[in-house]
């Protein structure tokens, strides 16, 4: 180094050095055109209609803060007619189809999300803030991997449930969260038609557009009039749904606040209902866990759309002979993160989904330093406009804290610490809820016997966040009860005798 610059250096306050600092990616786009219309009207019977209301709200994009579309706003009468119109199409058509035609209808479905894979992934991208690499390479492929998966089950159904019979329920009224819009109505409709039911769903009200994309698809795959309805809006027009007198069984997946609130609503009716509800998910890391391998999966685990995930690992909980070492190479990991436009196809971290959503994690964040643990956020630069929030993690956390306790929904990891395996699982268990938990460790032995004592309905070993539409997905506790996804998935969409 020139003598110059050596004083220079000296000179500079010390500082890691972060990206961009000495070179800087060229952007890298992705230009398809999400074909995103203007207005969608609901999608009732086959068809496009205005709302009974005449009303609308807009969709906004939370990397740029503006406005994508006009989404209708469905009210009572809107969800009536398309519970009706499910009806109708039960009883005169899908009802009475063999599960091999329904089956081909899946495929198609299937078949037109992988042709038109790169418009949605931008239009989910956009609509949510996701990045473009999530969009593309999980969300959209995952959807269509449910419809394939369920295809397949269609005309195998009386092998769910040996010597006894299976029938569907009739009308579904689902309602889904806004964290992965299209995927999240795939785990939906994709069961509950291949077991011979009709859907009515609504999406949340931030993220309604690939929704209304998957409205052309099933136009595009002459999906029978009836089958899919899709009604826009907000918690009323939820409510609506999972209250109508037709809907015999509802599927929530959304916060537990929420969910709570359905299951008080309906605990004198006989509807059939399953809730995927919030996590607060343990990470453990062991000392003889492969440490680089388990910084990937902290990273994956808590920044994984921007944290939006019911079973992000939230909570990490490192043994104490390792703690150091494992913050020390979680903050170099961390000052490589990309957080930027979603669009760009090398950002790791796009824009949190909504300003309410920025706000609770910055509330959350703000309770994190006042109850005395100890932050840490990546240097990097953050767009001048959109609703873009810093990684962060907390030492020094205690199981008292807030943000030990609370789903933050958001890019914000509390770090926990164990001596003992004893003393892991009950740090991990001592939650609420209990979707999904993770263990890092290179004795076979210990993960078996984790996770058996961790009372969570997922439990990675060596890895993080991993789907499959063959593998059952739920919680324990207050994570709500029923399972997606697998033979146990379909079953909650049957009934068996
Ligand atoms: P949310 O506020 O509970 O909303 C979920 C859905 O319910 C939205 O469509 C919402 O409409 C609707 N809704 C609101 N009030 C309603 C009511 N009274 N009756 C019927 N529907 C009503 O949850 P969110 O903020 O969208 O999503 C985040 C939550 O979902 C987190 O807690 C996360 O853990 C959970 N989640 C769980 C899973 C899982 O599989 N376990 C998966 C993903 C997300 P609006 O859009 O108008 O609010
Ligand atoms: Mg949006």
């Amino acid at each position: 180094m020139p003598a110059a610059s050596k004083s220079s250096a000296r000179r500079q306050p010390a500082r890691e050095l972060v990206f961009g600092d000495l070179w800087e990616y060229d952007p890298a786009p992705e230009t398809a055109d999400p074909q995103i219309r203007s207005s969608y009207d609901l999608f009732i019977d086959g068809k496009f209609v205005p709302p009974a209301g005449g009303k609308s709200f807009p969709s906004i994009n939370p990397a740029t803060e503006k406005k994508l579309c006009d989404v209708a706003l469905g009210a009572a009468a809107d969800v009536d007619a398309a519970c009706r119109a499910a009806q109708r199409a039960h009883q005169r058509v899908w009802g009475k189809m063999s599960g091999q035609e329904r089956g081909k209808y899946l495929y198609r479905i299937a078949r037109l999300l992988q042709d038109r894979a790169r418009e949605f992934a931008v239009a989910e991208t956009m609509d949510g803030g996701k990045p473009i690499k999530e969009a593309r390479d999980f969300d959209v492929p995952m959807a269509a991997a449910h419809f394939f998966y369920h295809a397949g089950w269609a005309d195998k159904l009386e092998h769910l449930a040996p010597g006894r019979t299976v029938a569907p329920y009739g009308v579904v009224g689902q309602v889904i969260p806004w964290n992965f819009p299209l995927m999240m109505l795939a785990w939906k409709i994709a069961p509950a038609l291949a077991a011979g039911n009709c859907v009515v769903l609504k999406p949340a009200e931030t993220s309604s557009i690939t929704a209304m994309k998957f409205a052309e698809v099933c136009q595009q795959a002459e999906l029978p009039a009836g089958v899919v309805n899709l009604v826009t809006g907000g918690g009323e027009t939820g409510a609506a749904l999972v209250q109508h007198p037709l809907t015999t069984k509802v599927a929530f997946t959304g916060s537990t606040e929420v969910g709570r609130r359905i299951l008080c609503s309906l605990a004198e009716t006989e509807k059939k209902v399953t809730l995927e509800l919030g996590g607060k998910a343990a990470n453990l890391i062991f000392e003889d866990a492969p440490l680089d391998q388990a910084v990937e999966g902290i990273v994956n685990g808590i920044f994984f759309n921007q944290g939006h995930v019911c079973c992000a690992g939230s909570r990490l909980l490192v043994q104490e002979s390792i703690a150091e070492e494992v913050l020390a190479r979680l903050k170099r990991r961390m000052a490589v993160l990309r957080v930027g436009d979603p669009l760009d196809k090398n950002t790791d971290i796009g824009a949190i989904h909504s300003r309410e959503q920025w706000r609770k994690i910055e509330a959350l964040v703000k309770s994190g330093v006042a109850q005395g643990a100890e932050m840490h956020q990546s240097a990097c630069r953050l767009p001048a406009r959109g609703y873009f929030f810093r990684p962060t993690v907390f030492s020094g956390v205690s199981m008292s804290h807030r943000i030990a306790q609370e789903e933050i929904f958001g890019p914000v990891l509390s770090i926990l610490t164990f001596r003992t395996p004893e003393e892991a699982v009950e740090k991990a268990n001592n939650t609420a809820y209990g979707l999904s938990a993770g263990v890092w460790t290179d004795k076979g032995s210990l993960i078996l016997k984790m996770s058996r004592q961790l009372r969570a309905g997922v439990v990675w070993a060596n890895t993080y966040n991993k789907f499959d539409p063959a593998s059952p997905f739920g919680g324990y506790k207050q994570s709500g009860f029923g399972r997606e996804g697998g033979p146990q998935g379909l079953l909650e969409y049957l009934r068996v005798a």
